[in-house]
């Protein structure tokens, strides 16, 4: 859910057992009623994070020797990933 006054993605904190979005911008608060949907969410830029430890872990293994190349690569990856979503 993005915020309606600033248009800033809201994070879910628990308030008085409850969970509610909270924008980080600018604190605007409101109650969260679909709690899977949102779950869904933001299981995409983690998934997205992990994929790209996997990549640059894999690169330094493979081009130890070679400085130069490993950071073009890397760089080419990253790209790659980007565009992917
Ligand atoms: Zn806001």
């Amino acid at each position: 859910m993005f915020c309606p006054k600033d248009g800033a993605l809201m994070v879910p904190k628990k308030k008085d057992g409850k969970t509610v979005l909270v924008c980080k911008k600018c604190g605007y608060e409101a109650p969260v009623s679909d709690e899977k949907k949102y779950k869904l969410v933001v299981k995409i830029p983690h998934t997205t994070k992990d994929k790209t430890a996997v990549v640059e872990k894999e690169l330094a293994l493979s081009f130890k020797q070679d400085e130069e190349e490993r950071e073009e690569l890397r760089r080419q990856m990253l790209e790659f990933l980007v565009e992917e979503g």
